[in-house]
């Protein structure tokens, strides 16, 4: 007996083994054909064209000096750019971009493009990592072999999130590490690089400047600015005094946050606010927030500490970063504080502070676990409040809601900050972005860290301070601008660097392609539909009716005339072609019976499910 099948789009390389490795896809940049909005009617597939092809780019001549952002300037996430000159190249981030599931299903993220560093690996001097966030290193374990393996200049607790990282890629060759610290200054090639402190997030978060013989160019990487009402502490006027004593040639800021007036709110009101909240709950209270805000963190079991609170640690993110922050001194608990969920009833409920992950509503993160009652020791009553010290993040919006309706199944209460200011964001809103602008005074300046839209508001606020529009140069992934004339000319070239969006795809077989993806959106959105038949070799007729298998289009028990009707499509088709055929085309009768039982599916149903032929010859 012989049996074949084929995807309805060739993609049947994308279904079998596993192996230890990543795989990593790439696809053109995305187009209005790649959004799942269902074209209609009915039409054959376009394939999506491969990858821009490999034209040559123009050198980059001895004086200029070339910036390119490989992503981080048309969405927020997969932060990456480069500056060139001469014979150096340096790095700056690796990050990823997390995606949703109905732009690309089953797909873990998107990484930035590095097939432009790829042919030049000799010439890369370092990656330079501006700070610990996801966005600025999750990209790393995914190129760093493919750009060279290069040193690494970091922050020691950034050094540790990305050693972390690496954890999950046991094989991969070691990292090199250069632990740098804000006041430093390094040479790299003939270029050298200033390291100062910037307000984030996140601990140790630094920006960088880059002395090049016409002036520095200034990569804010993300920040905001520690102030009091809209006035910049000290610390900031020094930092950015200092910044703003050199000759500046460009600025490179973050825009994540440019669209929001003002300033943004301090990190010292969601204290204030969080020390209130633990002072006075009278029951066991619950603080939903990101492993990632250290501080915050820190400061919550300080809090916690004070008014002889006792910790409980929940969901390994937070216990992981704990850890982290000991290592690195930024704190010490005391003994006792910290106890184990197991402990939680030993104490009386206003003594418990249980610290938790999942205020983005993840799935199996502790926050869900503990209000589907799935958590092995709390158990959530009405006299328990949950603070979500975190924002939701766009894109989460539904299992964020998800969460707060399971919480409240308890009836508890639940403190938000859209009701109450126990968050404050990590990138600084407009004035203070205005604000960094003007002390920093460069020549030149490029928005990045954010969305198109987020990019033009970006340069719009610097434009209404009086800096000349031709100076601003608003990019896109892959856009290579050029300094030129020996520092007085910033271009934008028409050519652009290799940008199609590279996917990473858990641990799946290495060749996979974008049909992959179109497939698991039309599975998603339309379904399954296998159609089984058996051939008799020797006559060509069917040996008996089709069977047909499907999911996720119809129901298919009321489906009895749509089913009776796909069938003798198939019959049809099958014994029309191999009617006198030797030896059979298989691939031929397949592709046709796609197509014939594809087009009556679609007529019928307006649906387009993947339509999968089997055929036996016996
Ligand atoms: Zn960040």
């Amino acid at each position: 007996m012989k049996k074949t099948t084929t995807r309805s789009s060739n993609s049947a390389r994308g279904e079998v083994s596993h192996t230890k490795k990543r795989s990593v896809i790439t696809i053109p940049q995305r187009t209005k054909n790649s959004s799942h909005i269902k074209p209609k009617p009915f039409q054959k597939q376009k394939p999506i064209k491969r990858i821009q092809p490999n034209k040559k780019l123009p050198e980059l001549s001895k004086g200029n000096i070339r910036i390119i952002p490989l992503g981080g300037v048309e969405e927020v996430g997969k932060n990456m750019m480069l500056v060139e000159y001469q014979n150096d190249i340096l790095v700056f981030d690796a990050g990823v971009q997390f995606t949703t599931e109905e732009d690309a299903p089953g797909i873990d993220y998107i990484i930035p493009n590095t097939k432009y560093l790829e042919g030049k690996k000799d010439k890369i001097r370092g990656l330079i990592v501006t700070h610990g966030h996801l966005d600025h290193i999750g990209g790393i374990p995914y190129i760093i072999e493919r750009i060279g393996n290069p040193p690494i200049y970091t922050s020691e607790l950034t050094s540790i999130m990305i050693q972390k990282k690496m954890d999950d890629f046991p094989t991969h060759p070691p990292l090199n590490f250069k632990i740098v610290q804000a006041g430093e200054k390094i040479k790299l090639g003939n270029l050298k690089v200033k390291f100062f402190p910037v307000t984030h997030s996140i601990p140790q978060a630094l920006g960088t400047s880059i002395e090049t013989p016409y002036g520095n160019i200034v990569i804010t990487g993300d920040l905001k600015l520690e102030h009091s009402d809209g006035v910049p502490s000290e610390k900031e006027e020094k930092v950015w005094g200092n910044i703003g004593q050199d000759n500046n040639l460009l600025l490179i800021a973050d825009s994540t946050n440019v669209e929001k007036p003002g300033y943004s709110m301090s990190e010292k009101i969601v204290y204030d606010n969080i020390e209130q909240i633990i002072k006075n709950t009278k029951g066991r209270l619950i603080i939903g927030t990101f492993a990632s805000q250290f501080e915050r963190m820190i400061k919550i079991i300080e809090i916690a500490e004070k008014y002889g609170k006792k910790i409980i640690t929940e969901g390994r993110g937070i216990k992981v970063n704990i850890e982290i922050a000991k290592i690195v001194k930024l704190f010490e608990p005391k003994k006792g504080t910290i106890i184990s969920a197991k402990e939680v009833d030993n104490y009386p409920p206003d003594r418990i502070v249980i610290l938790a992950t999942g205020s983005q509503g993840e799935e199996f993160a502790a926050l869900m676990r503990m209000s589907i009652k799935q958590h092995k020791h709390i158990f959530l009553n009405e006299k328990d409040t949950v603070v979500l010290s975190s924002s939701v993040i766009p894109g989460n919006e539904i299992s964020v809601r998800k969460l707060e309706d399971n919480l409240y199944r308890h009836n508890l209460k639940i403190i938000h900050y859209r009701t109450s200011d126990v968050h404050s964001t990590g990138h600084g809103n407009a004035q203070e972005l205005a604000w960094i602008h003007q002390k920093v005074g460069a020549r030149f300046f490029i928005p990045a860290y954010g969305h198109h839209s987020m990019l033009k508001v970006h340069a719009e606020i610097v434009k209404s301070l009086g800096f000349p529009d031709k100076n601003t140069i608003v990019p896109d992934d892959g856009s290579i601008v050029e300094i030129q004339n020996q520092g007085q000319k910033i271009n934008l070239l028409k050519d652009k660097v290799p940008s199609g969006i590279v996917m990473v795809d858990g641990f799946s077989i290495g060749d996979m392609q974008e049909v992959v993806i179109r497939d698991r959106q039309n599975l998603a959105q339309d379904g399954i539909f296998v159609v089984i038949a058996m051939v008799d070799l020797s006559t060509g007729k069917l040996k008996k009716s089709p069977d047909i298998i499907s999911r996720g289009f119809i129901y298919l028990r009321e489906s009895q005339n749509l089913l009776k009707q796909a069938r003798y499509i198939t019959k049809q088709t099958i014994e029309r072609m191999v009617k006198g055929a030797k030896p059979i085309d298989f691939d031929c009768v397949k592709k046709e019976m796609t197509n014939n039982v594809s087009r009556y599916l679609f007529q019928s149903t307006n649906k387009r499910p993947v339509v999968i032929p089997v055929i036996l010859g016996v």
